[in-house]
């Protein structure tokens, strides 16, 4: 395949104004100025004038069954969110994930994804493999995959914030992680599927699962994620529980390192941010989500000049309802700039944190998150014609103005979405599905 005549901007390397990649099976041949010094035998070119190629964009942080329970507590506060929520999530079972997983997925590639993490963390029994089903969801939509398999083993009766019957048991949970791994986790160039491991929070899981867990994913060779630092309140919770503020206590529990990425990290010392650089902790920034719970805004200024890996999320579904992720370019500029003045986040250290700054939290960063020869071709071209054409630099009508349409997007070379439309699941049935999980999880007649 071929592409000719776009605004090349490779993230890492010098911006090309008019020029070709070259694909050749799953990854880049060639990048560079003018038309393409060649075409592998029987090539598709494309021509993309009047578009930005782009980097395919990295999500860091979803918990995509929560496509099936949006629009819960519009206007609490995390805590009273999660309370109202977790009722309705115990309902969930591997018909509701399917749905949701191919519904959200769907989305995220019609916003210009090519490699979504997940986040899920209730295993209600006796429901279907509910980890199985999103991973079927990520293979039809035809989009990279980390899904994280996650746990809570802190119920109410332990002093935890989710009731005891959505919790599950310390060795059920790491027997069944370790399961997951062997059977999915593709270490390899390339992997379209990689497993981490993945508790709740600070006031949903235990200390001792957190430090078995680290211990195991270590032991696997795999990644760790978690949530921390989102609100105020869980640092009132970990002083009152714990006796120290959430970053301290992560560290206590060996959470810290250059295997580790956290979501959110609203509330920050000094001392955490230069921590984060030091260790190589990793943070999925999730502007929106952050702004509906009212949890404040990341430092993810500070944390880029000290040098931490930060990407974005859209999180959710549940706390930041459809978020586009190439919407969260801009959200991320806007929330930097209303905190810290007009120069805090430009929209190309936007476009970096949402490519390669996400393939870093990942690991893949030899891998994705820039157009290199050599690197898988995971390539976002967004058309910016008509309404976007009045606005000289690409990458400022990109990230200031609304999300341009796609003209094509490819992941390993594959393309999913073409002028606008899904190519691997019908559009419409995706969102079916999605409609359907939720009313199937509302209802509850399946329980
Ligand atoms: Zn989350």
């Amino acid at each position: 395949m071929v592409v000719e005549n776009a605004h090349i901007v490779p993230v890492r390397g010098e911006e090309i104004p008019s020029g070709h990649l070259v694909i050749e099976g799953d990854r880049i041949a060639a990048v560079g100025p003018g038309p393409a010094p060649y075409a592998p035998g029987e090539a598709e070119r494309i021509d993309g004038s009047g578009c930005l190629a782009t980097p395919g964009l990295v999500n860091t942080h979803h918990h995509l069954y929560q496509w099936a329970a949006q629009g819960v507590t519009p206007d609490g506060t995390l805590f009273e969110w999660l309370v109202a929520s977790y009722r309705l999530w115990a309902r969930m079972d591997a018909e509701v994930v399917s749905g949701a997983a191919t519904a959200g997925l769907a989305w995220l590639a019609l916003s210009g994804c090519t490699t979504s993490s997940d986040h899920h963390y209730i295993f209600p029994k006796g429901r279907g493999d509910l980890f199985e089903a999103e991973i079927e969801a990520a293979r039809a939509v035809g989009l990279r995959f980390h899904p994280c398999r996650g746990s809570m083993d802190r119920g109410a009766s332990r002093g935890g914030l989710p009731p005891d019957e959505v919790v599950e048991d310390i060795d059920e949970i790491l027997g069944a992680t370790e399961e997951a791994v062997r059977k999915y986790h593709d270490p390899s160039f390339g992997s379209m599927l990689r497993v981490a491991v993945a508790p709740c929070s600070p006031f949903s899981v235990s200390g001792e699962l957190m430090i078995r867990s680290a211990e195991l994913a270590r032991s696997l060779g795999v990644r760790l994620h978690t949530h921390g630092a989102e609100t105020a309140d869980e640092d009132e919770h970990c002083v009152e529980q714990f006796g120290v503020l959430p970053v301290d206590y992560l560290d206590r529990l060996g959470w810290l390192g250059p295997d580790v990425w956290l979501a959110h990290c609203v509330h920050l010392t000094d001392k955490d941010v230069r921590r984060f650089a030091e260790t190589g902790t990793g943070v999925a920034h999730c502007p929106s989500s952050n702004g509906r719970l009212g949890a404040g805004i990341a430092r993810i200024s500070d944390l880029l000049a000290a040098g931490a890996p930060v990407g974005l999320g859209v999180d959710g579904a549940a706390s930041s309802e459809m978020t586009p992720l190439a919407g969260e370019i801009r959200m991320a500029m806007l929330m930097q700039r209303a905190r810290y003045g007009p120069r805090a986040l430009t929209a190309r250290q936007a476009l970096e944190t949402a490519t390669l700054g996400g393939a870093r939290c990942l690991g893949r960063e030899a891998e994705i998150g820039s157009l290199e020869p050599g690197k898988l071709a995971d390539v976002a071209l967004w058309r910016l014609g008509g309404f976007h054409a009045a606005i000289d630099d690409p990458v400022v009508a990109f990230a200031y103005g609304a999300t341009p349409p796609l003209a094509r997007l490819l992941v390993g070379g594959r393309t999913v979405v073409d002028s606008g439309e899904l190519r691997t699941v019908p559009g419409d049935a995706a969102a079916r599905a999605g409609a359907d999980a939720h009313r199937r999880l509302r209802t509850g007649d399946h329980v």
